[in-house]
């Protein structure tokens, strides 16, 4: 049986279809798809990406029946378009592309003109009636292929041509004639020649397997394999390549070539959007060499653009585009992203894709096509990436701060950010990594770029327009960026940019809007985001469909506040100790370290006392009954001391304390691996008038507010680092004991829980037995990764890059849950625990109650709900509710 490698489209058929991006590629799939749909798309075929994986798994050869199914490819586009490839006199030339799964925009490489050469050529000439086009066509084939082929560097090409333009005194290509054009190529020839020790291949059939050949590498080059990692695709998918018969926008002033996105994908406005150039081929658009004209009238109108927009200067072909462009939008019912050439006024599509977009875009695309019927409200909440929520709650500049606009450029992505100017690529990242905050200035970007421009806070292009490189990768990442900024000078050898005569070296501090595409002098006021309008549309719906509620992790009353804000349901983690490092309290708190008997600690707790009991006080009113999960203290009392020598003397100094004796207990409680230490709970059953105080606290600060006829809270008193049933049997004891006789005392009718941590194995192993005293449980994930693996989370940051970079692991643990290690603890904690006590309540604490792939974890599990920090708490809303929809 022989594989089938080769699939066909064009002339108003196809052999695939969308649902075939898995084989073919994004591209290629879509293009299969508008030519079934009878939209013009040029004809041609696409080599799948199992043919690419076959290329690798047989040590780079191709596949053996591969070579026949091309030819029949080929012939396929010969039979539609009525020419012959490598044919002197009729010759058919086609673009090769990759296209994988996944968009990797600018990842992988493109050859464009391929089977021209010194024969074809003249019957291109002859054939468009124009020679300078054909010679032009030529030089851009010979550049295109020996940079992405031949691996030839670009520079020397660009030379050749700078070094002709200067010698004729014209400054732009258009001014070349095709004798111009033909001396140039010839001089690109001898380039290639003298480079490389032998000609430029002349043969189409040998130009065409070294571009399929280049695009199957091009999955393994280091931008390719760099921007897998990002955006976790893996190298298993490969890439399909996408060969199909040229059309040329740049054959005169009724060609053109443009790009556009069905929607506008900064702000999301419903208004066709985007760029084109006049007599211009495909790349020129997207590597910002020119900076291209408005697509409508109105866009035109509003960038205070002098040159025609398309629909202004090609009104019919472009009647035609917005046609197709709404007709795709529908068919596809998500915002387009479309490619297009015009050629001598036919227009003909050349890529169609959902259209990446900004957060804020994302929103309002999903909310307004669920409020057009085109989608329903529930695939409006699957549509949005819950981590892209993040975008949204960044600041943006304060309206009333002062704007000292150095430049303005484009708005490429939204969002504005505050750094030190930098002018190269490897200084962002070395100095991003460094956690300094960097506005990246480049005269364009392109994809060498991409560490650089990830490490860097904003970006700033002096060139380039919408759909430049930069603005495209950095709306996807959410870094806000200005392009086009073409006021601006830039000076690599003197590190520094001029705009009017005035200089900022690099190091300097600029502002940068990617809302306006102003560039801003200095550190500008910024404000935090309204969370109104679609996002509180959008929320409501999640809400709906969400089974999972969502806490956050908050002991602040600013904590509690912001949690609330952001529709927090709960606290799920009161971490108590944070409130012992208040000035006030630090003292009372080292007093009781260093008390040498139970009744000086006692002393020294009830000092701290009333301060535990306002904190909660305040906690619970602006929590207005809704659950509150309290750990008791938790950390290692060396925690509490100070540190150096210097800071000992200081503290003994300022407090009054024995400085011999601070000395001396410090070292006491010095332990070689305090993680696993006397901390948890084992400081309650050491100290237990520790625990009693606060649980003390926490009641009477409960009474005090059912007095006061507020909501009434149900405290759940929760502790931390239980394994055995007999430690949690001692603190449930203690709880209950302190709990009631401050009831007693109070007279008042209050509710609470008694429940723990899962934070080690032995505790998720014997859950039954913990679960006969506890009420509740709250997975600790950090701690109970550390202890599952034997991480030290804290020293984790030296080495999990190794393991990440070589496979070992997928993904940080810390970050996202280890499902199945971890994973599987939590599913054996939660059915015994259930066993033991049906109904148990569960929920998790740790971070990655705030990652989206742990959420649809717990989901699964079952848990009651998860708490993460509160800037989180919408992302975890969405992600509940996309699980849940998951499961439907
Ligand atoms: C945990 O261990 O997951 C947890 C939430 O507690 P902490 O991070 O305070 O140790
Ligand atoms: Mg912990």
């Amino acid at each position: 049986m022989t594989n089938r490698w080769v699939y066909s489209f064009g002339g108003g058929g196809a052999e695939g279809d969308a649902s075939m991006k898995n084989l073919l590629g994004g591209k290629g799939a879509n293009l299969a798809e508008m030519s079934s749909l009878g939209l013009p798309v040029p004809p041609g075929f696409t080599i799948t990406t199992e043919a690419c994986n076959s290329y690798y798994a047989e040590g780079r050869q191709y596949p053996a029946d591969l070579a026949a199914q091309v030819a029949g490819g080929i012939a396929h586009i010969e039979k539609i378009t009525q020419k012959t490839f490598g044919d002197a006199a009729n010759p058919l030339l086609v673009s090769v592309r990759s296209g994988a799964r996944a968009s990797m925009p600018g990842m992988m490489d493109t050859v464009l003109n391929l089977g021209l050469n010194d024969a074809t050529v003249e019957g291109l000439a002859r054939l468009s009636g124009d020679r300078r086009f054909a010679f032009d066509s030529y030089r851009r084939f010979i550049q295109m292929y020996s940079n992405v082929v031949l691996g030839l560097d670009h520079h020397a090409f660009e030379e050749i041509l700078d070094d002709h333009k200067d010698r004729l005194g014209v400054d732009v290509d258009t001014a070349l004639t095709a004798k111009d054009w033909e001396a140039i190529v010839a001089e690109y020839k001898q380039a290639v020649d003298r480079e490389l020790g032998k000609p430029f291949p002349q043969d189409p059939q040998e130009q065409l397997w070294g571009a399929v050949g280049a695009v199957f590498q091009s999955w393994m080059n280091d931008r390719a394999k760099f921007y897998r990692r990002m955006h976790d695709i893996p190298e298993s998918w490969g890439t399909a390549v996408n060969i199909q018969s040229m059309v040329f926008g740049n054959l005169g002033e009724t060609s053109a070539t443009g790009v556009a996105f069905t929607r506008n994908p900064s702000t999301g406005e419903a208004a066709l959007y985007g760029e084109f150039l006049i007599n211009a081929q495909g790349e020129d658009v997207v590597a910002g060499i020119r900076t291209p004209q408005s697509l409508t009238k109105a866009a035109r109108e509003e960038m205070g653009d002098r040159n025609p927009s398309m629909e202004e200067a090609l009104p019919t072909v472009f009647a035609e585009f917005r046609d197709v462009a709404a007709r795709l939008e529908r068919h596809y019912r998500d915002m387009q992203d479309v490619e297009f050439t015009v050629e001598q006024g036919r227009l003909w599509m050349l890529q169609t894709r959902n259209g990446k977009r900004t957060a804020k875009a994302a929103l309002k695309v999903a909310v307004d096509m669920a409020g057009e019927g085109l989608i329903s409200k529930e695939e409006a909440v699957a549509r949005i990436d819950p981590a892209a929520l993040d975008q949204l709650l960044h600041p943006t500049i304060s309206p009333d701060a002062v704007r000292s606009v150095i430049a303005k450029g484009l708005p490429a992505s939204p969002g504005a950010a505050v750094g030190a100017i930098v002018f190269s690529s490897e200084d962002a990242e070395r100095r991003g990594a460094a956690g300094e905050a960097i506005i990246l200035v480049r005269h364009e970007t392109s994809p060498e770029d991409i560490k650089g421009m990830h490490a860097a806070r904003g970006i700033i292009t002096a060139r380039g327009g919408m759909t430049s490189h930069a603005a495209v990768v950095a709306r996807g990442w959410g870094i806000p960026c200005v392009s086009g900024a073409g006021d601006i000078a830039i000076d690599l050898k003197n590190r520094n940019f001029s705009v009017r005569g005035k200089v900022f070296n690099e190091g300097e501090t600029v502002t940068i809007d990617g809302s306006t595409g102003e560039v801003l002098a200095g550190s500008v006021k910024m404000i935090e985001p309204e969370l109104t309008g679609d996002f509180a549309a959008l929320m409501v719906w999640a809400d709906e469909v969400r089974r999972l509620k969502v806490r956050a992790n908050a002991e602040t009353p600013l904590d509690a506040k912001t949690a609330r804000q952001f529709g927090a349901e709960g606290i799920g983690l009161c971490r108590t100790e944070h409130m012992f490092f208040d000035e006030h309290r630090i003292a009372a708190v080292r007093e009781m370290i260093l008390a040498d008997d139970e009744a000086g600690r006692r002393a020294a707790l009830a000092r701290i006392a009333p301060f535990q009991k306002a904190d909660f006080v305040e906690l619970f009113t602006i929590m207005e009954g809704l659950p509150v999960t309290i750990r008791l203290l938790d950390p290692p009392l060396h925690e509490f001391l100070p540190h150096s020598e210097e800071d000992l003397a200081a503290v003994a100094e300022s407090t009054g304390l024995d400085p011999a004796k601070l000395m001396r207990r410090a070292r006491e409680l010095h332990e070689s691996n305090p993680m696993l230490g006397h901390r948890g709970c084992r400081l309650g059953i050491s100290f237990p008038e520790i625990y009693e105080m606060q649980v003390r606290a926490i009641i009477e600060a409960a009474c005090e507010i059912a007095k006061s006829g507020k909501p009434a809270p149900v405290p759940e008193i929760m502790h931390p680092l239980v394994g055995k049933g007999t430690e949690m049997k001692f603190l449930k004891d203690l709880t209950d004991r302190t709990a009631k006789a401050v009831i007693a005392e109070q007279g008042v009718a209050l509710e609470y829980l008694v429940g723990t941590m899962i934070e080690l194995p032995r505790a998720a192993i014997r859950a039954g037995d913990l679960a006969e005293n506890a009420e509740f449980f709250s997975f600790g994930t950090n701690d109970l990764t550390q202890t599952t693996f034997g991480i030290s989370r804290d020293d984790a940051g030296k080495f999990l890059n190794d393991y990440i970079e070589k496979g070992i692991f997928e993904k940080d643990p810390f970050v996202s849950l280890d499902q199945e290690g971890v994973g599987d603890l939590i599913r054996i904690a939660a059915e015994r625990g259930r066993a033991a006590r049906p109904g148990i309540k569960l929920g998790i604490c740790g971070e990655h109650g705030g990652d989206p792939a742990s959420i649809a974890f717990c989901e699964e599990v079952g848990l009651d709900y998860v708490s993460c920090s509160p800037f989180r708490v919408p992302i975890a809303r969405l992600a509940a509710a996309q699980a849940a929809l998951a499961k439907k």
